[in-house]
């Protein structure tokens, strides 16, 4: 059995994404720029789309900017954020310790040049609270960035609550919901977000391509300068394909949201009830409020990098961390910020399911996964000074 349960890193593109596309990949390839018929209509696809993606999030159309990804999305908010705050003399800005660092590199980027960047301590259940959030706003705070839902542990932040805050304190809300987006309920007007950045590979959508929300009145800055294309805000002729294949497959989830959110749900339950039993093994991120399929665990005396290559042999496909990070052998930024020690934030495991995954797949990684663990201790020296003593259990 083959088990794809990596979700989270990208997603199978679904049958009515790739029909979407098939006719912008072959006979409507003009370019959308062009007056003539050709590119008239490739035009009017583009118009669609934004049109899809803006109703899913209860936004304007003229509030969508296509963009090639996640990462380019929360580059240009921040950035744009930035250079804004900077004309009125505020250079402050508030995110958390648990940000993709497609956010984190660009705050990072942003201090070398003078800002000021306060990352907000997440607690252990993955959550940060509204009231933390209101606490770190200063006057010459330029913008608040808060991912909706961390990729790694799969947690949801309020964000509502922290939305309504920087509404009040007249601040800028950017927020990260690339896991978030087509899984559960987005409303960018109930939750007060000024800026929301998504990526149409994480809900069967084509890679490559993504999305930034902007709201009426908040001004973007380019990262690529060039032709007028969405309104002169991000140059470069647009992948038309890509985009009307995102908004297809946005449109789809959003229709189903609710029967896939209860099925994955229930598959997600099923891996947790099934692999708590694990000795010494601890669910990361508060059990509840978290998107419906994600799970991530820290097996003790364990190191993750050898479990998902067995697990692999196992015909499992899984993460340790972010793929992002996976190849160096730091532990993961997330699970240090949530407060696991170094040695057990190395033995972590992400599942991640979507709706094209059966409870069948489950049982199969309920059953592999308790025996390559066991596999893995009898080898471990951590796992021998554990048993012996030497050292004590960080998970009871
Ligand atoms: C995947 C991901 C990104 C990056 O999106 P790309 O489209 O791959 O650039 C950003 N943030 C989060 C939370 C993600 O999961």
């Amino acid at each position: 059995m083959k088990v794809y349960a990596d979700n989270a890193a990208t997603t199978k593109m679904s049958q009515t994404a790739k029909e979407a596309m098939m006719p912008y990949l072959d006979v409507i390839y003009g370019n959308p720029s062009s007056l003539y018929s050709f590119g008239q209509e490739a035009k009017s696809a583009l118009e669609e789309a934004r049109a899809k993606v803006a109703k899913a999030l209860n936004a304007d159309p003229k509030e969508i900017y296509f963009t090639s990804g996640g990462s380019e999305a929360d580059n240009q908010a921040i950035v744009s954020a930035a250079v804004m705050g900077a004309r009125k003399g505020k250079k402050h800005i508030i995110s958390t310790k648990f940000e993709h660092h497609a956010v984190l590199h660009t705050l990072n980027k942003l201090e070398k040049q003078g800002y000021e960047i306060t990352l907000l301590d997440v607690h252990e259940n993955g959550v940060v609270t509204a009231e933390e959030v209101a606490a770190a706003i200063r006057e010459d705070t330029a913008l608040v960035t808060i991912m909706f839902a961390n990729n790694e542990i799969g947690t949801i932040q309020p964000i509502a609550e922290i939305g309504a805050v920087c509404r009040e304190k007249g601040v800028l809300f950017h927020t990260d919901a690339v896991q978030a987006v087509a899984h559960v309920p987005v409303d960018v007007k109930a939750m007060n977000i000024d800026m929301l950045s998504l990526s149409g590979h994480k809900f069967h959508g084509p890679k490559g391509v993504g999305a930034l929300y902007v709201k009426k009145g908040v001004a973007l800055t380019n990262l690529i300068e060039g032709g007028a294309q969405e309104r002169g805000k991000r140059a470069g002729t647009e992948n038309v394909p890509a985009i009307v294949g995102m908004a297809a497959a946005l449109e789809e989830a959003v229709a189903h949201m609710d029967e896939n959110m209860a099925r994955i749900t229930a598959m997600r339950e099923q891996l947790i009830e099934g692999l708590q039993t694990i000795p010494h093994s601890k669910l990361n991120g508060d059990r509840n409020r978290r998107v419906p399929g994600t799970v991530n665990f820290c097996f003790e005396g364990i190191e993750g990098e050898s479990l998902l290559l067995l697990l692999d042999d196992a015909g499992i496909a899984a993460s340790s961390g972010s793929a992002c990070t996976s190849g160096s052998l730091d532990p993961s930024h997330v699970l240090l910020a949530i407060g696991l020690p170094h040695e057990v934030a190395h033995g972590s495991l992400r599942l991640s399911v979507c709706e094209y995954n059966t409870p069948e797949e489950m049982a199969h990684i309920i059953e592999n996964v308790p025996k390559v663990v066991e596999y893995l201790r009898e080898m471990s020296p951590m796992w021998e000074d554990l048993k012996k003593g030497v050292k004590e259990h960080v998970i009871q």
